[in-house]
């Protein structure tokens, strides 16, 4: 290759990186906005892993409060659960550098792990119990009112169908909700993102990503199947995810099962055309904008 060829193919990598930067910056933005994330003098606790998530959703959060009208602050922490091999100098390293307030506790999960659940046996409940209490007391004595988890838009999805699946409900993952001892507000700022996106953005910045599987627990298989569902689906057809992810803001309590939700039991008629009301026979119109087929009109039955 040639030199002239050579930096027209690092421009439009350069220019394919800037768009992707300011891609995850918007969705952020625009999660943030949707669900009222953050509030005027917030202080939010990042959860760091190691993994690209976590450290895609830092730096998206260190942009957006550069140039946020209102004022925030942020503290990195990560839970050193001193799992084998955990390599314990690269967070803070980074966050140094990045000069950032962080965290790091330190706490043996992993021992206690090891020593309750027997061998052979799946250990991430317990572990992950342990680690949100451990959490929670951090951000307390951090004085934390937030705390930001980087969880996307594809574990939301894959939560959403483990929880219809294999447990019966309808029940995805929230991207803001009040933690489950009541005392602090937790936020997904990157409910909007790809995982896509974050693997490639994590390659761009060079993330010193942290293995994951350091405690040598095997992947959920329930889990692997619904990651491999959407694969296939993302393949053969593009824009289903979109289209089932969007299901997910727009809810018609009536046209499910959900006696709690809905007032079936008590419902009566008043005589009112409404169009949210029963179309008796006729199909619902099908519309695929992801597909950019268009609105399909199904036909009706005689
Ligand atoms: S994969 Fe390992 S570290 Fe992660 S929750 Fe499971 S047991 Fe804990």
């Amino acid at each position: 290759m040639n030199a002239a060829v050579m930096e027209a193919v690092a421009d439009k990598a350069g220019y394919e990186n800037n768009k992707l930067h300011k891609r995850l910056c918007r969705l952020v933005g625009q999660a943030i906005g949707d669900f009222n994330m953050i509030e005027d003098g917030d202080k939010i606790m990042v959860c760091l892993s190691g993994g690209k998530d976590s450290y895609a959703l830092l730096d998206i959060l260190m942009t957006l409060r550069e140039r946020a009208p209102i004022k925030f602050e942020l503290v990195a922490v990560n839970l050193d659960q001193k799992q084998p091999n955990f390599p314990a100098e690269i967070l803070p390293a980074y966050l140094e550098k990045l000069g950032i307030p962080f965290h790091i506790e330190n706490q043996d999960t992993y021992s206690i792990v090891k020593r309750l659940i027997p061998e052979g046996k799946t250990t991430c409940s317990l572990c992950s119990r342990l680690r949100r209490g451990i959490l929670y007391r951090v951000a307390d004595e951090l004085g934390c009112n937030k705390i930001a988890l980087g969880h996307h838009r594809d574990d939301i999805l894959e939560t959403f169908f483990l929880n219809m699946f294999f447990g019966g409900k309808l029940k995805g993952m929230p991207a803001k909700l009040v933690s489950d001892d009541g005392k602090h507000m937790v936020i997904r700022p990157m409910a909007y993102v790809k995982e896509a996106d974050t693997t490639r953005y994590a390659e761009v910045k060079g993330f010193p990503i942290i293995p994951c599987d350091l405690c040598g627990s095997q992947e959920n298989l329930q889990r692997k199947q619904i990651k491999n569902m959407m694969r296939e689906w993302d393949k053969k057809t593009p824009g289903r995810c979109e289209n089932i992810f969007s299901a997910l803001s727009t809810v018609v309590p009536s046209h499910l099962m959900d006696r709690g939700m809905f007032g079936f039991t008590d419902l009566k008629t008043d005589g009112m055309p409404n169009p949210l009301g029963d179309i008796a026979f006729d199909e619902e119109p099908c519309s695929t904008p992801a597909t950019g087929l268009g609105t399909i009109s199904l036909q009706r039955v005689p």
